[in-house]
């Protein structure tokens, strides 16, 4: 069956056939749709109405072919823990083509979940309902929080089971995004001595995110900034990855591949919920060196291009992932600051941010509560020691003093940057817990109260706890 839905251009299928593997369909055999984001339909050119057809949702199950779309699965390797796996690539997804939103912008139309691919390996291509759920509300999540990442466009029930520890409802997520290029999409061709894939490769990552720059070695620049800028946005919403391998690591800067990804609750530097990293290698406090490490590898696959004297491009492309302690920490503070109303530069203002961490860690307060709490004027509320609470405010208000703003407009600046209702862990898990039961009012209820993270809404008050003891969810999961 052949669907005409979207006007796809395949500029990764015009790539060399090396650099990625052409796949069927694997029709599934009721695909039922379980949500479509009709917003980013909309805001990407498409009609929602079609979507939601049976030719529709037959497409966003992977069971019929849109015309124009050339399905394939992209190949990469990766880091993984830090150990080296030269193959990886798509093996649970396939790449419909890339459409152009209204304004030229392209995305790449990605089923996950769409059954086995050359790059499968021992899995069975497919991908169970919590797994897509999760990633569908923690990526739109982000999105409303502002923070780069690939987005979710639908997600169908396939009526068919996966077999993981037991039997559950399988589904396909619909991702979508301007690429899904990773650092591992690089380390696959350096791996093997591609140079020509690896220029080419350079070129598309340029033309896709950084339009205006011409060499490897701006690329590498610009890689390094972007991945600055997302890190400190993920610590200044408390979000843990929990996989940053090489080949979760997107050169747009987007965050990619929610896993066991979770966003803290209590302030603990060293969280990990993620049940495969035993040795905390992705805990909330490691992801500004870890990434370091990832761009490291991004570097080491660009040196023949930096430069044909290789000790002057090794030194180029060292320093250029050097940078990137300094741009952390520029992106770091200014989002803190801003978390604290403050847009001046002071040289305290590193200490002032550290001092209301360690108080926030002392007494394991909830992270989004408390500087939500500063942006409502009711902080004090959240600790136990008053007393020192007490004296970092007086800090904090003679801090004030230096801004030249109105108080008014610092806690708009505030609550424009912390958000009220975050993705909690135990409300992620009842929103799948409830659909594994056919109930799905939780999951769109959760959705809505994060399209609109800073608004304070009476409706969705429950959203905003912290979970009891009862609820805590410890060990998060791939799924896969
Ligand atoms: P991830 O940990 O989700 O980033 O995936 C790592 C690698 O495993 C990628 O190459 C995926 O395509 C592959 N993979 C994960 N789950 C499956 C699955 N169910 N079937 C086939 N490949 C999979
Ligand atoms: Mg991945």
């Amino acid at each position: 069956m052949i669907v005409s839905m979207f006007s796809f251009e395949n500029t990764y299928a015009r790539l060399p056939d090396r650099m990625f593997a052409r796949i069927a369909t694997h029709p599934v055999q009721d695909p039922q749709l379980v949500v479509l984001n009709e917003t980013l339909a909309r805001d990407l050119g498409l009609e929602p109405e079609r979507l939601r057809s049976p030719d529709g949702v037959a497409v966003l199950s992977g069971s019929a072919v849109p015309a124009g779309a050339e399905p394939l699965a992209q190949a990469y390797a990766g880091h993984q823990f830090g150990g080296w796996v030269p193959q990886l690539g798509d093996g649970r997804a396939m790449l419909l083509g890339e459409i152009r939103d209204p304004e030229g912008g392209y995305w790449e139309i990605q089923l996950k979940g769409s059954g086995p691919t050359p790059f499968s390996r021992q899995g069975d291509g497919r991908a169970a309902l919590g797994p897509v759920l999760r990633e569908y509300i923690l990526s739109e999540a982000m999105h409303a929080l502002g923070i780069p990442t690939t987005r979710a466009l639908a997600a169908v029930t396939t009526g068919q089971k996966v077999l993981r520890e037991t039997a559950l409802p399988g589904a396909v997520l619909t991702r979508v995004a301007p690429s899904h290029l990773r650092v591992g999409t690089f380390q696959f061709f350096a791996a093997r001595g591609d140079t020509e894939a690896l220029g080419l490769l350079v070129d598309y990552t340029i033309a896709r995110h950084y339009p205006g720059i011409d060499t490897a070695f701006a690329l590498l620049q610009a890689v390094v900034a972007a991945q600055a800028k997302l890190i400190a946005q993920w610590m200044a919403v408390g979000f843990i990855h929990g996989v940053m391998n090489t080949d979760n690591t997107h050169l747009g800067g987007l965050t990619i591949d929610y896993g066991p990804c979770a966003f803290l609750d209590q302030y603990i530097p060293g969280k990990v919920y993620s049940s495969i990293d035993r040795m905390g290698r992705y805990a909330y406090d490691r992801q500004p060196q870890v990434i370091v490490w990832n761009l490291a590898q991004f570097a080491t696959c660009l040196i023949p291009l930096i430069d044909d004297d290789s000790d002057k491009a090794v030194a180029k492309a060292t320093g250029a992932v050097h940078e990137f302690a300094a741009l952390f920490s520029r992106e770091w503070l200014r989002v803190f600051r801003t978390k604290l109303g403050l847009q001046k530069a002071e040289d305290d203002d590193p200490a002032l941010i550290a001092g209301l961490l360690a108080l926030m860690e002392n007494e394991g307060a909830d992270f989004t509560n408390v500087f939500q709490a500063l942006a409502r004027g009711n902080a004090r509320d959240q600790f136990l020691d008053r007393p020192a609470y007490d004296r970092w405010h007086a800090d904090w208000q003679n801090r004030q003093g230096l801004e030249t703003t109105s108080p008014s407009s610092r806690r708009k600046l505030m609550q424009a940057a912390s958000p009220v209702v975050i993705a909690r862990n135990h409300r992620v898990e009842q929103a799948i817990a409830a659909a594994y039961t056919g109930d799905f009012a939780p999951f769109h209820r959760l959705n809505k109260a994060l399209a609109q993270p800073f608004d304070n809404k009476p409706e969705f008050a429950d959203l905003t706890h912290p979970p009891t003891d009862e609820e805590e969810v410890h060990r998060t999961f791939c799924g896969t």
